[in-house]
């Protein structure tokens, strides 16, 4: 499991007080994601706190998948999920679960609160039902069929499951106080009719429990001890607790609520991530402007990165938004120390050397990292013509241009310095060739005449250069809440992603997938896991070296 170091926080010293308590001597979290997506940097929040917890304690947590509404959920869900959450770098305990582990023990559990008086099915329209539940202001009104019998219950609960009753029809509600302040109090449906296939129990159910009586009874049977979930389920707790204080289980786990993870200048609700993928407005769930696991993963985010921002945000009961700098600066961070630099050009220009002697070809030795010497170094081609950044060259600058002006020199990154003495342009005046010569005497040292030179660029040797692709992403929506508008495509950032053709040096060619680099004066990069082949690299912009989002604001 990943090691990190523990942050306290409220939902903690609820636990250090059981534990001190004698209440719980061991601690027994989960998490309970359903399958109906990919999760998101909000369930890594979540994933962080469970399997963080049970990792403090010496503990275990769960992997459960939430799995009763069988219409939205797949397979390849279940799977994306249990990869992203090892690629977090935790394992739940044992066998992942389903809450439809435990349909047959749910169904005795709405008989048993049948035979108690506490449930009954109604046939009332859902329209109907509706009506009855009341407002925040007013009581709800009884149903009708509130009061039949517990034998006639018991039949129509069978008939019901035996598939004698059409979806909508009939349904079975918990028997609780319409005039509850808490509406999920007020009878609240905890089964209900659905001729569907389920991914797990197959056709075997024609009846499905509803997620609140479901969660609750999920976690008694597997001994959890600290629910953690999010605010919204804050009023929930109530049904929570009324359902394991009436049906026959041995433990009563503690749901102990804390706000949700949102970002900045994303969506975050899986309805919202399901339509920018149906839509075609991203490439997939793994696009890495998705603010999904899978999405930051291909987008070059480690795991180590992602666990760190999570515990710099920390677990409250206040809700706010993050902004998406803090994210960034976990990752900018933790390249900046780790990350081997490499040259790449994004725009190219090409450069000639002319008084560098034509067809040679020197190996110059690179630092992988310019504050660690560990990191060792790598060969890099230097010859005749080379290419450098289109806007590292200008005719003319004043002084506050540090980069290759005509007449004047600049140093090029781990080489030579080189005067600019002319240029080339096409019929539309734009630049095709720069003209220099070099002072063979400056490689590793400065003039030895005392000249200053203060501007140092990249470039890459141009015959031996692999072309690349380079992949530029921006934020994915203009406005900071995107999730308030009412059309929130309309917000979407038309320039989120910017393509790029340039050139990477040649020991990029046999650049890792997982590998992150930091491209020199660009930013941080990784190759593209889906798209990048030998013959055409990809690499996509994981983050820039510094932090531009404050200053776009
Ligand atoms: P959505 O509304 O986007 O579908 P959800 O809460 O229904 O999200 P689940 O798959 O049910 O998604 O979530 C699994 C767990 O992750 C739950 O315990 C949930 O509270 C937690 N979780 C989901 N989103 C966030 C978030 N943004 N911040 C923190 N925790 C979250
Ligand atoms: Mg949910």
């Amino acid at each position: 499991m990943a090691a990190d170091a523990p942050r306290s926080n409220f939902i903690r010293q609820i636990i250090d007080k059981d534990l001190a308590s004698g209440k719980h001597s061991q601690v027994h979290t989960r998490f309970p994601p359903e399958p109906n997506g990919f999760l998101h940097i909000g369930h890594a929040k979540s994933i962080v706190l469970n399997f963080g917890i049970a990792e403090d304690y010496q503990g275990t947590c769960n992997l459960r998948f939430d799995d009763t509404n069988p219409l939205k959920e797949k397979v390849d869900f279940v799977n994306s999920i249990q990869a992203d959450v090892r690629w977090l770098g935790f394992e739940w305990e044992g066998k992942p679960r389903y809450s439809s582990n435990y349909f047959d023990q749910l169904h005795g559990f709405a008989v048993e609160l049948i035979e108690k008086g506490l449930a009954y099915v109604d046939f009332s329209s859902q329209d109907a039902m509706r009506e009855m539940r009341g407002t925040l202001k007013e009581p709800g009104v009884n149903s009708p069929y509130r009061d039949t019998s517990i034998a006639e219950n018991l039949k129509h609960f069978a008939d019901m499951t035996a598939g004698k009753h059409e979806e909508g029809k009939a349904a079975l509600r918990a028997k609780i106080d319409m005039s509850s302040p808490f509406m999920v109090l007020r009878d609240p449906v905890i089964y209900r009719v659905r001729f569907a296939h389920h991914h797990q129990t197959g056709d075997k159910w024609c009846v499905y429990p509803m997620y609140d009586f479901t969660h609750c009874i999920s976690d008694a049977l597997e001994g959890i001890t600290h629910s953690l979930c999010t605010l919204e389920f804050q009023d929930n707790r109530r049904l929570y607790d009324w359902v394991l204080d009436n049906i026959s289980v041995d433990s009563h786990p503690q749901q102990i609520e804390f706000s949700r993870l949102n970002l900045q200048y994303t969506v975050m609700s899986k309805r919202k991530l399901h339509l920018l993928v149906e839509e075609g407005k991203v490439s997939g769930w793994d696009d890495p402007r998705m603010p999904t696991i899978a999405g930051m993963r291909r987008r070059g985010y480690t795991p180590s990165s992602v666990r760190e921002f999570c515990h710099r945000i920390g677990v409250t009961k206040m809700d706010n938004q993050v902004e998406m700098s803090m994210l960034e600066a976990c990752i900018r961070d933790e390249l900046n120390h780790g990350a081997p630099r490499a040259l790449a050009v994004l725009d190219p220009v090409r450069l000639v050397i002319e008084n560098y002697p034509e067809g040679e070809v020197e190996a110059l030795q690179a630092p992988n990292h310019p504050n660690d010497d560990s990191m060792g170094t790598r060969e890099v081609p230097f010859s005749r013509e080379i290419y450098i950044e289109r806007e590292d060259f200008r005719e003319s600058a004043n002084k506050k241009y540090k980069r290759l002006v005509l007449e004047k020199e600049v140093r090029l990154r781990n080489a030579y310095v080189v005067k600019a003495e002319r240029v080339d342009k096409d019929v539309d005046g734009n630049i095709t060739t720069i003209y220099c010569t070099y002072d063979p005497e400056t490689l590793g040292t400065d003039p030895a005449d005392g000249r200053k030179v203060k501007g140092v660029i990249h470039w890459v040797a141009a015959e031996h250069a692999q072309p690349a692709e380079f992949r530029l992403y921006d934020r994915l929506f203009q406005v900071p809440n995107p999730a308030a508008e009412d059309d929130f495509f309309s917000t979407l950032n038309p320039d989120s992603l910017v393509i790029k053709q340039g050139f990477v040096e040649p020991s990029m060619a046999a650049a890792a997938a997982d590998q992150p680099f930091q491209f020199e004066r660009i930013g941080y990069f990784c190759v593209d896991s889906q798209d990048s082949s030998a013959e055409h690299l990809v690499f996509n912009q994981t983050v820039g070296l510094r932090d531009t989002w404050n200053d776009q604001a």
